[in-house]
């Protein structure tokens, strides 16, 4: 669902835009609505940038001004998503085709002039014509090894982008991966991803964690500084832990103010510093007020660590993780706990 926000929240943004539309002249109409909507919980980042734009260079906003932000901006144009979508994959593929290509062409040169080499072995060539010998077949092998690695980073790179495509295709067809508040994955999307790392996993061998994070009393956070001030510190929150990671790890918003995040090639003491790093980052954090000059901070994290075991499924690992989360709720908050740490006791 593109908006998630319950009664009280959208009652406090329904007050907030009706104060934006009535600044300009444009009709109370759905669009004009859906354009003031998705600015005021600044869900939609392009639409805001633009709107801040225009009414920051003085322009008044009438019928057609919202109807052209409201078609470029709101609507949901997923046939020319779609289309797009076709031609990139298209494009993915005739890039690789002829990668593939040029390396099999490599790799025949490469096989006849092994052969060519044998043949002049068999007439026992005198000493410098072996030496000539063995340096262009050093020369010919490390072309070969070059031509496979541009082969191989030409893989990785369209292993990342299909990646982003599977995500874009989804969210066409409204199986949203990605959740709309924050942008990073949502429940589904990050088990998706979650799963595939995990039997990726297998294969590397290395560690791999998991790391739940939930805020702290956001009820009262909530509760005294309003819903749309929460959202903001979910966004905060989500940027930090996104920030904390690298490309092939998964952050994702669980629900509400609960985050899970999968560190791929991990170990636990890896793991614990990252959640340090995240837990410390955002204990130093200041957010603004929505509509307010004032400044927030005091807002932090417990998070609860677990190590994949062989023979984990992902739902042990965020049962494990969940466990510790809960330890380190239990202990007073702000802080990180790992649930071997619990399990011993
Ligand atoms: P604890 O330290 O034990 O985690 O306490 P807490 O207050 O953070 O936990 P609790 O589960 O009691 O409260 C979570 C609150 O989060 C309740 C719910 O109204 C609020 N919430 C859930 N989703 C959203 C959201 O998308 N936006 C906002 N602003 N609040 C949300
Ligand atoms: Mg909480
Ligand atoms: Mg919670």
């Amino acid at each position: 669902m593109k908006y998630e926000h319950d009664r009280q929240a959208s009652e406090e943004i329904l007050r907030l835009l009706i104060q934006k539309m009535a600044e300009h002249p444009a009709a109370f109409t759905p669009q004009n609505y859906a354009v003031w909507y998705e600015y005021v919980t600044g869900i939609n980042p392009a639409l805001s940038e633009t709107l801040v734009r225009q009414v920051g260079s003085g322009e008044r906003l009438d019928d057609t001004t919202i109807e052209g932000l409201y078609l470029k901006y709101v609507s949901e144009c997923n046939m020319d998503v779609e289309w797009a979508l076709r031609e990139d994959i298209q494009h993915l593929l005739r890039k690789l085709a002829e990668s593939t290509i040029e390396t099999e062409k490599q790799a025949y040169r490469f096989d006849t002039s092994l052969h060519a080499y044998g043949d002049t072995l068999k007439q026992n060539p005198d000493p410098v014509s072996l030496s000539a010998l063995i340096k262009n077949m050093a020369d010919d092998t490390s072309k070969m090894i070059d031509s496979m690695q541009d082969l191989q980073s030409e893989l990785a790179a369209s292993k990342q982008k299909v990646e982003k495509l599977h995500l874009e295709l989804h969210s066409a067809r409204g199986e949203a991966l990605i959740d709309p508040l924050t942008g990073i994955l949502n429940r589904r999307g990050f088990e998706n991803s979650a799963k595939i790392a995990l039997s990726n996993q297998a294969a590397l061998g290395s560690g791999i964690c998991l790391l739940m994070v939930d805020i702290d009393h956001f009820k009262t956070i909530n509760d005294t500084y309003g819903h749309l001030f929460g959202d903001k510190v979910i966004r905060a929150v989500a940027n930090t832990l996104k920030s904390k990671v690298r490309g092939q790890d998964s952050v994702g918003r669980m629900g509400g103010e609960e985050f899970a995040l999968l560190l791929a090639e991990t170990d636990i003491s890896g793991a614990c510093t990252v959640a340090e790093n995240m837990r410390k980052t955002v204990e130093g954090c200041q957010i603004h007020r929505v509509d307010a000059q004032e400044k927030i901070g005091g807002i932090t994290i417990s998070v609860g660590v677990a190590e994949y075991v062989s023979g984990n499924s992902l739902l042990d690992l965020l049962g494990h993780a969940d466990k510790a989360l809960y330890a380190s709720k239990k202990q007073g908050r702000n802080r990180t706990t790992v649930y071997a740490d619990i399990k011993a006791l």
